[in-house]
């Protein structure tokens, strides 16, 4: 019999238009008057001004308030234990890295953390892990998840529109994410967590169906940005990634390791659900629908991608996480997957011919 460990998920959860300003009140609530505050690179500059004023008047006091810019463990180590003892959270605005460092520093100071993403690159604001740098490599390590997760649609709608594709990417993932750990569990790896897949297959479903103008309307960006949160519940609930990362992301992390320069996480991911969707011959048309719509592809096209490095990705991914038993731990799927790299019509738009 498996146990069910108890599960911790935010106390706060707010995602709309000017969220930020109201960051002040949300602590103010659970009684987090003593903050430290890490911002993303640059983003005193964008924000700054935003955020001080509701903390101000909410009578929060910001014990500490800088910029950021290192995902670096031992970095973050001594961060973590130079805050006052009388920090009640910590509060990290901004991209992936700050929110990595900030859900670290809390997570081994035992303080409650409060995810401000300022983009909707990739679920990594609503995920229970931190991905740092540890002796010289990216690497993935356990926290914990937000206590409060703070998005302001208005923030995101301002960002760089790749962040939004990005996101995209990240969230249709879950489409090929679950067939693989469905079909992992049938060859006796791993242990399906029924609710966790609800929970994931509810958030991507809801948001593919989600009619839209533009990819900037609030109703798509709130969407995206719950259905995120949504999956990185999913994952708490597993105790494990295995509802939001399948042999897609290993794809992507293949192509992090490969790479001089990857893309954002997300649009490596995109491309990679498109083809796994197709050698699963699961949903691949509904894939294809959401980024072509979205104007995912167009953006893709743009980034002079190689199909060389896809396929060199495709044959290292098994051994980004061996103890796991996706499609791509196959070798009819992972030739199927290269076989697509070069013949598959979209493919060919998107990605170089070296
Ligand atoms: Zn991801």
């Amino acid at each position: 019999m498996r146990k069910n460990d108890s599960i911790s998920i935010p106390v706060i959860l707010k995602v709309g238009k000017g969220a930020l300003e109201g960051l002040g009140q949300c602590l103010l609530d659970e009684g987090l008057t003593d903050v430290v505050i890490w911002f993303g690179n640059g983003l005193i500059d964008l924000f700054g001004l935003k955020v001080m004023e509701s903390l101000k008047k909410s009578g929060i006091t910001a014990l500490e308030y800088q910029e950021l810019d290192t995902v670096d463990i031992d970095d973050i180590i001594t961060l973590a234990f130079s805050l006052s003892n009388q920090t009640k959270a910590v509060v990290a605005i901004g991209g992936g890295k700050v929110i990595d460092a900030g859900k670290y520093a809390a997570f081994l100071r035992g303080l409650p953390f409060i995810s401000v993403p300022t983009s909707s690159a990739n679920d990594g604001f609503s995920s229970a892990s931190a991905s740092l740098i540890v002796d010289g490599r990216r690497t993935s390590v356990p926290a914990r998840l937000a206590y409060g997760i703070l998005v302001d649609t208005e923030v995101i709608r301002t960002a760089p529109e790749k962040f939004i594709y990005s996101g995209i990417g990240d969230m249709v993932s879950k489409i090929t994410a679950l067939y693989d750990w469905v079909y992992e569990t049938e060859h006796g790896v791993g242990a399906l967590n029924d609710f966790a897949v609800m929970i994931a297959k509810k958030a991507v479903n809801s948001f593919v169906r989600t009619p839209y103008a533009s990819i900037k309307d609030e109703i798509f960006l709130k969407e995206l940005l719950d259905s995120l949160s949504m999956s990185g519940i999913a994952n708490e609930i597993a105790g494990n990634s295995a509802p939001t990362s399948g042999s897609e992301h290993l794809i992507s992390h293949a192509l992090d390791k490969l790479l001089e320069t990857p893309q954002l996480h997300g649009i490596q991911v995109g491309i990679a659900t498109y083809i796994m969707a197709k050698v699963q011959n699961h949903r691949h048309v509904r894939v294809n629908t959401v980024l072509t719509e979205t104007g995912f592809w167009d953006y893709a096209a743009t980034l002079q991608m190689k199909r060389s490095d896809f396929l060199r990705a495709i044959d290292l991914s098994p051994a980004i996480k061996p103890h796991r038993y996706t499609y791509l731990h196959e070798e009819q799927y992972r030739e199927a997957a290269k076989e697509l790299v070069m013949t598959d019509e979209i493919l060919q738009r998107i990605l170089t011919a070296d």
